[in-house]
């Protein structure tokens, strides 16, 4: 997966290399899918929901620059924000990259096994439930935020807990032609570059979509 579908495709970033080489993802797919798990491509999870494909993940992780926050850490680790936890693979990513990772949920059940899965692999990911296009202010601010699913617009208070010098990737435009935008906070100004094109469920919540 690592070679084939990431490294062949322009992923570079050495965090988020070595951390998808050794996060397990076949314990974040359903039962009895193990076998289809390093397909290239996103699997259902139940509720209408998805794990991402393998090589957006990587996009989204390397999109949040961990080397240059100074990655492999040396002093305290920064604080990250994975919007809609899904199956806890990208959280697992982010938390194998030695973050310290809030992860937020929409769907309780959902939140639930993942934060199953995330123990019995021993990753510590604080699981939530809650409205992610709202943040996370009790651990804000974030010096990275990733959005696994797709808004009308970039929600406000996202970019209000990004730390200075912090990174968020957050897919938008709607329907069909999504695309990654790459939002980094420099003191009060915002840089915002768009990436690849992209197709993610639904952001659902007061700065995301109606349900
Ligand atoms: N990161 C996931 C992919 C999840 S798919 C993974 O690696 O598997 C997107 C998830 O976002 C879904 O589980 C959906 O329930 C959740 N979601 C949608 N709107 C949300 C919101 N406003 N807050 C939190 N989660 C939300």
């Amino acid at each position: 997966m690592v070679r084939d579908q990431l490294e062949a495709r322009g992923v570079r970033d050495r965090a988020t290399l070595a951390a998808m080489s050794l996060v397990p993802r076949e314990a974040f797919v359903p039962e009895g899918r193990a076998g289809v798990a390093y397909a290239d491509g996103p699997l259902s999870i139940g509720h209408g929901q998805t794990i991402s494909q393998p090589y957006m993940v990587a996009r989204m992780t390397e999109c949040l620059a961990l080397s240059e926050l100074g990655w492999p850490w040396t002093e305290a680790p920064p604080a990250l924000l994975d919007v809609g936890t899904g199956s806890g693979y990208q959280a697992a990513v982010l938390a194998q990259c030695g973050a310290r990772v809030t992860s937020i949920e929409r769907d309780p059940e959902l939140a639930e096994r993942a934060r199953e899965r995330l123990a019995a692999q021993g990753y510590a990911v604080k699981v939530v439930v809650g409205d992610g296009s709202l943040g996370y202010p009790p651990d804000a601010p974030y010096a990275g935020i990733v959005v696994a699913a797709g808004a009308p617009r970039v929600p406000e208070p996202l970019v209000e807990q990004l730390a200075d010098g912090g990174r968020q990737v957050v897919p938008d435009g709607g329907g069909r032609s999504q695309r990654l935008n790459i939002i980094r906070r420099v003191g009060s100004e915002r840089e915002t570059r768009t990436a690849d094109a992209c197709v993610f469920v639904p952001l659902v919540g007061q700065h995301g979509h109606h349900e």
